[in-house]
């Protein structure tokens, strides 16, 4: 049978993939505002695990057409590990057509771009990747471990192997005080990049990480109001200009107090002119109470 090590998260797009936990936890776990594997201790799960969880799953849903391997940063493991996965994933659900997972910067950096095209070859087809800020003070102050370079380098290094890249961005991440400077930054680093797939979030801190993420922080942080995170992502939407293709926008996580869906640079316009609607009528966006990160 399946068997989960709780909490257990996964993108909105995988809802319908079936979910096969290979690590457990994070191997970093050290983002300030990040509340999500705390109660874990990082670990790759056995291949005999593994493998008769494959069989399992495919016994019981032979018609599996996608597959999100867990937890946090499932790319860390050895690239020898993951295409032994891949493989027994493929030989065993004939309809698969996609495996995605988690990913972070230093998984991308720890491997070359030969390592990346046999894992895209294998099936591994797209990358969710949290850069949160492409502002190198943002990522320092909210310990993220990666720099705007690093961010950069590694997601080409994924996109020239071929492999699809969904980023996220945190709306407010800043607080009041690097607000325009996240939302400039942010939009250069995502327009370099030019993800085929872009979601914006906005910040919550879990009661778990507060203090943690306000002491890191280093100085006094001032969450945005709603009419500031909107600002925030107008400024985000004005400056972003793909290097190449176009981006499948997304602000509409559980998070963010209006769902906005665009392609960007095409939907631009539209995108502003909505957002200045909002400000005008913050009666129409999501109560905070409703909200979740
Ligand atoms: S944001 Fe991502 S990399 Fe950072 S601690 Fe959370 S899961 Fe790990």
């Amino acid at each position: 049978m399946l068997t989960y090590v709780e909490p257990l998260y996964r993108p909105p797009s995988e809802a319908d993939s079936l979910i096969l936990q290979v690590t457990i936890g994070c191997s970093y776990n050290r983002c300030s505002f990040c509340s999500m594997y705390r109660s874990k201790r990082y670990e790759e799960r056995s291949w005999d695990e593994i493998k008769a969880e494959i069989e399992y799953a495919a016994e019981e849903y032979p018609s599996t057409r996608r597959v999100f391997l867990a937890d946090g940063d499932a790319l860390n493991i050895s690239t020898e590990y993951m295409l032994k996965i891949l493989d027994h994933l493929y030989r065993s659900f004939p309809k698969l057509e996609r495996v995605s997972c988690y990913a972070m910067p230093k998984n991308l950096l720890q491997k070359s771009e030969q390592e990346l095209v046999a894992l895209r070859d294998a099936g591994l087809k797209l990358l969710y990747i949290g850069i949160e800020s492409g502002s190198d003070t943002v990522l320092r102050k909210v310990t993220k471990g990666a720099t705007s370079k690093g961010i950069i380098d590694g997601c080409l290094k994924a996109k020239s192997a071929g492999i699809q890249l969904s980023c996220m961005l945190i709306l407010g991440l800043g607080g009041r005080k690097y607000s325009m400077e996240h939302a400039i930054a942010s939009a250069r680093v995502a327009s370099i990049i030019a993800p085929e797939y872009l979601a914006a979030l906005t910040l919550l801190l879990d009661d778990l990480v507060r203090d943690e993420f306000m002491s890191k922080f280093g100085e006094p942080f001032e969450q945005l109001s709603d009419v500031e995170v909107l600002d925030e992502l107008k400024m985000l939407v004005e400056h972003i200009e793909p290097r190449d293709g176009k981006i499948i926008f997304r602000a509409n996580h559980a998070s963010n107090p209006y769902p906005i869906k665009a392609v960007l640079p095409d939907d631009r316009a539209r995108v502003l002119a909505l957002i200045d609607e909002l400000k005008a009528r913050p009666d129409r966006l999501k109560p905070s109470y409703l909200r979740r990160f």
